[in-house]
């Protein structure tokens, strides 16, 4: 018979007896108070990540705080200027959203390749922010849609521009005790096209080996006027390719010179080698995902 790890005995029970205190509360205002006379809580989303990556050793936290209550941070708002998409909110609900399908597309394109039903049914957007994976799906989108994140804590709240929230592998500018409430995206009245690419391993139920979001706003003569890329999986952090971006503006459909702006991504990212590809193969698929995005979006 096969031996039993040593870690068995630990395990906590599915009650969650094992915790010592577990706070759920009902609204932002019960998150403030709970903040506010506690330090050091483990806080959970979806759990989707937090459980596998703390498997061995969850019957050391002492305190839980579950959000999964508070209804404010399910909503999607959207005014004239902006959508706010609550903390909370699932990858499943972003597919199932026609506004986001319609003004967000890229975003709801890599929600739907995020894993698996059951994994979008739980995870959040929040939780795929907070965890900081350079292969996090939802982050190139939301890099190229200009994304800021609200951050409360018991005493104050701040607006973070995404692209300064991450600060390496799973690492951010979150401090103790501040929660991440909900994402801001701008509504911009430009019309533009996006794409979005992941390259893995599978097809289905994969992290991504190197993931990419483009967003082309062309003006009526069809010359590129706007042009936003991030890349996935290829730095420490998820990453806007300014170089690219600015060799496209400008350009019409038919002068864009696909290899210059492939060879200028592919000399932007720092890749690395790990199981899901070596750094070789990451900068040879960048340029060809990056060539077959361009030609997408301006077939
Ligand atoms: C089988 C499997 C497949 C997966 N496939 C993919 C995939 O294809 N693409 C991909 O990008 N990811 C994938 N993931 C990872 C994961 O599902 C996502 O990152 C998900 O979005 C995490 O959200 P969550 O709500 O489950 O976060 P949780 O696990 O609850 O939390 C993640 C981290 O964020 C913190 N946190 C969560 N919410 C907040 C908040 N509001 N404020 C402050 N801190 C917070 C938690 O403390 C924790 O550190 C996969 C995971 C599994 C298990």
């Amino acid at each position: 018979m096969k031996k039993q790890s040593k870690d068995v005995k630990n395990r906590p029970t599915s009650s969650g007896r094992d915790s010592k205190e577990y706070f759920r509360p009902k609204s932002k205002k019960e998150l403030k108070e709970i903040l506010k006379n506690n330090d050091i809580l483990t806080i959970i989303a979806g759990g989707t990540d937090l459980l596998v990556s703390n498997y061995q050793k969850l019957y050391k936290i002492d305190k839980w705080l579950d959000l999964d209550l508070i209804d404010e941070f399910k909503e999607v708002k959207i005014f004239d200027d902006k959508i706010e998409i609550g903390s909370m909110v699932t990858h499943d609900r972003l597919v199932r959203l026609e506004k986001i399908k319609e003004l967000f597309p890229i975003l709801h394109s890599a929600a739907l390749d995020l894993g698996s039903p059951q994994i979008r049914s739980r995870g959040t957007i929040g939780g795929n922010i907070v965890t900081s994976s350079p292969a996090g799906d939802l982050l190139p989108p939301l890099l190229v849609y200009d994304a800021e994140v609200v951050i409360i804590s018991d005493q104050e709240e701040r607006k973070v521009d995404l692209n300064t929230f991450f600060t390496g592998p799973k690492k951010n500018v979150l401090k103790e005790g501040e929660i991440l409430e909900k994402i801001v995206i701008p509504l911009k009245k430009d019309k533009s096209r996006g794409v979005w690419k992941k390259v893995g391993k599978r097809k289905a139920l994969v992290i991504s080996s190197i993931s990419l979001a483009l967003n082309i706003v062309f003006d009526k003569d069809n010359i590129i006027k706007k042009a936003k890329m991030a890349i996935g999986s290829a730095a420490p952090v998820p990453l806007r390719i300014k170089s690219a971006e600015e060799i496209l503006i400008g350009q019409s459909l038919d002068s864009i010179d696909y290899i210059k702006v492939a060879k200028a991504a592919a000399k932007q990212i720092s890749p690395i080698d790990d199981i899901r590809g070596t750094a070789e193969y990451r900068i040879s698929v960048a340029k060809n995902i990056t060539k077959s995005a361009l030609k997408e979006v301006t077939k």
